[in-house]
């Protein structure tokens, strides 16, 4: 219904002007980053196309690759199921082909072909290489909108048990005797030394989660959204430096989707493929350019005019996790449960799943572990063992060397349009190499003693420096189109993307995806994508608008409003209940919240025109109070504009302090414009908090006044 409605809005839309839609945000690929990026700027009330080259993936997103025993669930609904959908599924479609590793080409993206583990990040995630206005107290916020949503879990079962828990319980009690504690890693993100817990699961209401449950059903709901599976973009078309569009192909047909004037292109289509969008646009290392340019005849892709052409470093300096799997034997008893017992379960096993109940609502690890180490560099690096049973008495630890890592490799592309690795990313500096291998001989030691209760099950000449060399890469690739201050264009800089995510370069082209993470977070990836992806939103909103935009500058104060609403949208939508038909019953009872979201947005959408009309009024009091003066434009003393926003405090960013006994808006806001630097101010009685990054909009107390330049 929400998608027939969406559809019609533009299609109609175009018609009555005789042209193909064109859209405010065009957005490529529907993965976690892009499907919440989507949604929060729908609900500003600008037109937004997510365009996705995979199929349809849940049952209430449309996918129909059922699994055996049930026709309302498909292979990527049931947490149970996940482990087991590469190898023992007849659809294999959800793998992309052109990417050197393992990554999802399927609705949702990587969260519909992942293990499911779900951590989220420690504040030094962020804290230790984002850049300012990026660290953890300017995500914060933004983590707790993805958490109301997206909360995760160590405890999926409706009935609060564990299930199959010998592996568990042998890690547990011979993690415990090396000192480790127990923790909660969801609702203890801060604790990664020495610490173990119950695996945490990317699962609600027994069913696999993630922005496909979440927050597509909510930007569905809205009639300027809309979704296009199947749709492959190829390029950014550009102006110089302003992108008018995108060319997709569909159906092996080649078309070009049009922006608005004063429209944005996103790309959030992974790790590997935003970079292959970006070097089909003419962005990126010569090389690379000059290989796309060579290749015209095979892919006809069409570059823009060497001129044209934006010297980047896209792809420099990738990364991912490290992964080492080691094996043990237990003195104590362990089961394993074959395949078969999670892909043709018996009823035992899927009537307490009609109930959400059971082993089928947990992914397939069971225990994980977080310790750190500091190394002769003088950094912490991070490891993270996630574990279960893979035998008789016999278990599996995959020990990831996380957070802190310093190895980094290159992607390019082929002559056939496939993104691979130019330098490999793994293992690469002395001190990574050294600490794992350190990690695992300290682990050898103690399983090796007589008396351990994990028993490691390789020949006695194993050591950590032979083992390490059997790595696996952990499939949380980030920094292929990394953001950071360093222009990647001018002296040897290596970003990609400005704080506002803009490609440097262009006027109109951003990235939303784990290409622009400029480092590794501690646990798998999928969380830490999300917050960035919310945060994303929130500063791409509060960029001044382009001209001709079809919502208002101001147009972001309400979208950001409503991104704290639709948050609240969490109790509705965590309230479906986990029955027979589970994801048919998401589906109805995610419609039912969207109507309210409808409400909201709409809402948005006319105080955003309401705001348009207030923000053009040219009338200058001599002090702008709040409410009345809420969305107003003040000139200050230097000829500088704000945005009059009252409620709200732009979080952080403060680069100095002042009393202004007047208690006026006007004269904190002159204070503001005869300070170097200073672009947003918040006032809180009298006093005047100026500050050089419009930070993340929070809508605050009614004792909060705010302003933030516009021009
Ligand atoms: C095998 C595997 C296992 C993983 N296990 C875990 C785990 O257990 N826990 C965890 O936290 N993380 C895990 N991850 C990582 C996590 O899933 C990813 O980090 C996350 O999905 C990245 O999100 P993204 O939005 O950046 O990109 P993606 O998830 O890659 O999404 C990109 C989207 O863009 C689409 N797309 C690509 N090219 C185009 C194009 N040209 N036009 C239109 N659409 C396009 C894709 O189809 C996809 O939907 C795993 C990843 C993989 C691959």
């Amino acid at each position: 219904m929400s998608r027939l409605l969406s559809l019609s809005f533009f299609v109609l839309g175009a018609l009555a002007q005789g042209t193909s839609p064109s859209y405010d945000y065009i957005i490529a690929g529907a993965g976690p980053a892009g499907i919440i990026v989507a949604e929060r700027l729908a609900e500003a009330g600008v037109s937004v196309l997510l365009l996705e080259r995979g199929n349809a993936s849940t049952y209430a997103s449309g996918g129909r690759s059922l699994v055996p025993w049930n026709n309302t669930l498909t292979q990527y609904d049931v947490p149970g199921v996940r482990h087991y959908i590469k190898n023992s599924f007849a659809d294999k479609s959800e793998y992309c082909t052109d990417t050197p590793g393992n990554a999802g080409c399927i609705l949702g993206g990587g969260t519909m072909v992942n293990q499911l583990a779900y951590i989220p990040p420690q504040n030094v995630d962020f804290d230790d290489k984002w850049p300012v206005g990026w660290k953890w107290t300017d995500v914060a916020s933004a983590a707790e909108r993805v958490h109301s949503l997206n909360p995760g879990s160590t405890n999926p079962s409706a009935d609060g048990a564990h299930y199959d828990q010998t592996s568990y319980n042998a890690f547990a009690n011979f993690f415990s005797a090396q000192g480790y504690t127990s923790v909660d890693a969801i609702s203890e993100p801060n604790s990664k030394h020495d610490v173990y817990s119950h695996a945490p699961y990317n699962v609600k209401n027994g069913l696999v989660a993630g922005p496909v449950m979440t927050y597509l059903p909510m930007a569905q709901a809205m009639s300027n959204f809309k979704l296009q599976l199947h749709t492959k973009v190829i390029r950014a078309v550009r102006n110089g430096s302003t992108v008018t569009g995108v060319e997709v192909e569909v159906d092996g047909q080649r078309q070009i989707i049009s922006l608005n004037n004063g429209g944005r292109v996103i790309l959030a289509s992974g790790v590997f493929s935003t970079p292959r969008i970006l070097f089909n646009s003419g962005i990126g290392p010569n090389e690379q350019l000059q290989i796309v340019a060579g290749s015209k005849a095979t892919t006809n892709v069409t570059l823009p005019a060497s001129s044209d052409w934006i010297n980047l470093p896209v792809g420099q300096g990738i990364k991912d996790h490290i992964i080492v799997t080691l094996n043990f034997n237990t003195t104590e008893s362990v089961d394993f449960l074959d395949t078969s017992y999670f892909i043709k379960p018996s009823s035992n096993i899927t009537d307490p799943y009609s109930h959400g109940n059971g082993i089928l609502t947990q992914g397939y690890q069971r225990f994980t572990f977080w310790t750190s180490n500091t190394t002769s560099d003088g950094s912490v690096r991070y490891f993270q063992g996630t574990c279960y049973a893979s035998g008789q008495n016999y278990v599996s630890m995959k020990l990831y060397l996380t957070h802190g890592l310093t190895s980094s490799g290159a992607l390019g592309i082929t002559a056939a349009g496939n993104t691979v690795y130019t330098v490999d990313p793994y293992l690469n500096t002395a001190e990574d190499k050294y600490a794992i291998a350190s990690f695992i001989d300290n682990l050898l030691v103690q399983t090796r003693k007589a008396d351990s209760t994990l028993i490691y099950s390789g020949p006695s000449t194993d050591t950590g420096a032979s083992l390490s060399k059997v790595y696996t890469g952990g499939s949380h690739w980030v920094a292929t189109a990394k953001m950071g201050t360093d222009d990647g264009r001018v002296n040897n800089g290596t970003s990609v993307v400005d704080l506002n995510l803009k490609v440097y370069g262009t006027d109109n082209l951003f990235v939303v995806d784990a290409s622009m993470h400029p480092d590794l977070p501690t646990g798998n990836l999928q969380a830490t994508v999300q917050v960035a992806a919310e945060a994303a939103a929130v500063k791409i909103l509060a960029l001044p608008k382009q001209q001709s935009l079809s919502s208002s500058s101001s147009s972001s104060s309400s979208a950001t409003s409503s991104i704290s609403t639709s948050s609240s949208s969490t109790s509705q939508l965590s309230s479906v209940s986990t029955t027979s038909g589970m994801s048919t019953q998401l589906s109805s009872s995610a419609s039912s919240t969207l109507v309210t979201l409808t409400t909201s947005a709409s809402t948005s959408s006319t105080s955003s025109s309401t705001s348009s009309t207030s923000s053009t009024n040219t009338a200058q009091p001599t002090n702008p109070t709040c409410p009345k003066s809420d969305g107003t434009t003040f000139t200050a003393k230097s000829g500088a504009v704000f945005l009059v926003e009252c409620y709200v405090d732009r979080v952080g960013h403060d680069i100095a302090y002042v009393d202004v006994p007047t208690n006026r808006i006007a004269d904190c806001v002159n204070k503001c414009d005869a300070l170097p630097g200073c672009v947003d101010i918040s006032m809180s009685g009298t006093a005047c908090y100026m500050k050089g990054v419009v930070g993340e909009k929070i809508v605050n107390s009614k004792y909060i006044r705010g302003a933030r330049r516009i021009s």
